[in-house]
């Protein structure tokens, strides 16, 4: 069985450890193991990142970019092998696989003008003759811990920003997706970043509790399922760590009546299912306003999910592919189920769904279930599948309060024509990240990507300059030259400028 192993200063020689199968979801079928890591593997990973980064961190800003251009040369260079191993492991099919590190590549750019994001601000004459300046220093070493869903964006949100402002960084991706993550190290290594600077280490729960706990490293960036993320924050902090810690979601598009129908049932067919919606800013709830609205969305919305064509990861006629596992096959599944035993009414059922020739493979058809409530547990809950519910809303007020109320607070989008209710929707809703007629509003990465509520727990959002303030500290320094003359006597009262 191909072993997927550690990226590590040294190589793994002598470790032992535990390992854990690596499925490809199109065929339901196990393709590799991958090795779980424990303390003591880890310790070679940070005795290594503790050699390798004061030299990196003491390397120009403008030298540590140059090693981010060359990254991004390699990636593009090496895009079609990266996109299908992901997809093999993941399930997306591969245009969507290349998204996935394309939207990470949007951040190694942004990376790649740290000599500017870096600069630190400057008070000539804050007093007499004193001068007051910031600077920001790296944290010195930074960990990684990324979900399934994004194998190559997350783990480069994270270590694009960390690395190129002087940290060394131990990425910890998920077990069920990693080989992408350790071609990234490779890659970073090819581009001239020096060793020791980027590593991977694999592992479940021991190996994160290794990571939580060590005291050499310094910040934490954590994206996955929030129960986790509260933990690792908690964990995290407890040790005197910077946390960020990413979590699920249920994001929900509001649709106004004077919405662009047609434009709105193309966005949702894609925002809802696709990746098999197993994306943190899919769109997997729409609350129309109004019974009229309901109707119409309801009507376009059929013949659009019938068109939807399932496929294996490499088909490229497939629109999405199977779910990461059969144990998640079965948990869609079953919050299928529970809605409808709460009330829900299944309108298109995706359930026992199968692929003639990948019988075995995790496919869950498209599923629309209408008449869902507040307070149900699969309207409460992250199903994180191809399921689309529908929350009937009467008025804007209405509507506006079910994102705001649910306990995730990730994406949420409005679709309409009224500028007015958009601006108003926007400014009031109690959700991280607003699309106006934009169904999965993921920011730019020059600007910053955050949930609120149980979406994230911590206050520093990803990447942006928001990623450049949790990858550094900040220094400020107070100074003043002596010009030989004994100015003022001993102050026994704090300076003040009165
Ligand atoms: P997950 O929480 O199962 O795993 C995330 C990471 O935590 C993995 O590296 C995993 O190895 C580790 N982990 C798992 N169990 C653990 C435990 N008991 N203790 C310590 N560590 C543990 O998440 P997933 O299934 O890989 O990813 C899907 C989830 O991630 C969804 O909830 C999705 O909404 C969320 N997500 C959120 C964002 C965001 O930015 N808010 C982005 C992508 C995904």
């Amino acid at each position: 069985m191909r072993l997927i192993d550690h990226h590590i200063v040294g190589g793994t020689a002598g470790a032992t450890g535990r390992r854990s199968p690596v499925l490809n979801p199109s065929a339901g079928e196990v393709q590799a193991e991958v090795a779980l890591g424990d303390a003591a593997l880890l310790e070679r990973a940070v005795a290594a990142a503790l050699a390798a980064q004061p030299a990196w961190a003491a390397t120009n800003p403008q030298r540590r970019a140059r090693v981010m251009f060359e990254f991004k040369r390699l990636v593009e260079a090496n895009m079609q092998e990266l996109a299908e191993l992901l997809a093999s492991e993941h399930g997306k099919v591969i245009a969507d696989a290349k998204g996935d590190i394309q939207r990470g590549l949007d951040v190694i750019e942004f990376a790649c003008g740290v000599p500017h994001l870096l600069k630190g601000e400057y008070t000539q004459g804050a007093g007499p003759g004193i001068d007051v300046y910031s600077m920001r220093q790296p944290i010195g070493i930074g960990a990684g811990i990324t979900p399934f869903n994004f194998p190559a964006m997350i783990p480069m949100w994270m270590f694009g920003v960390a690395i190129v402002c002087g940290n060394a960084f131990i990425l910890k991706p998920s077990e069920r997706d990693p080989s992408v993550p350790v071609r990234l190290c490779e890659l970073m290594l090819e581009a001239g970043a020096p060793e020791g600077i980027l590593q991977c280490v694999h592992g479940d729960k021991e190996m994160v509790d290794a990571i939580l706990d060590h005291p050499a490293i310094g910040a934490i960036s954590f994206v996955g399922s929030s129960d986790i993320a509260n933990y690792v924050y908690e964990r995290g902090a407890r040790n005197g760590k910077r946390v960020q810690a990413m979590g699920g979601a249920k994001n929900h598009g509001i649709v106004m009546p004077d919405a662009d129908m047609d434009q709105v049932v193309r966005d949702l067919s894609g925002a809802a299912f696709g990746s098999a919606g197993e994306r943190c800013m899919a769109l997997p709830v729409v609350v129309p306003v109004g019974e009229g609205t309901a109707e119409r969305l309801i009507e376009k919305l059929l013949p659009e999910i019938e068109s939807l064509r399932l496929g294996i990861s490499s088909d490229p006629d497939a629109h999405y592919g199977p779910v990461v596992t059969g144990d998640h096959k079965a948990r869609v599944e079953g919050w299928i189920a529970k809605c409808e035993a709460e009330g829900g009414k299944i309108l298109v059922d995706g359930r026992g769904f199968t692929l003639q020739g990948h019988e075995k493979g995790f496919f869950v058809g498209p599923t629309l279930i209408d008449h869902v409530t507040p307070d149900m547990e699969s309207y409460k809950n992250e199903i994180f599948g191809p399921v689309l519910q529908i929350v009937r809303a009467p008025d804007f007020e209405a509507a506006l309060a079910l994102p705001s109320k649910h306990q995730y607070g990730n994406g949420v989008a409005i679709f309409t024509r009224n500028g007015h209710a958009a601006r108003e929707f926007a400014a009031r809703v109690n959700v991280g990240m607003v699309g106006i007629n934009v169904p999965i509003p993921v920011p730019v990465a020059y600007h910053t990507f955050g949930g609120w509520k149980r979406s994230a727990f911590g206050d520093t959002n990803q990447h942006g300059m928001e990623g450049i303030k949790f990858w550094t500290k900040i220094k400020t320094i107070t100074a003043k030259w002596p010009d030989g003359s004994l100015d003022g006597g001993n102050a026994f009262i704090i300076p003040t400028m009165a």
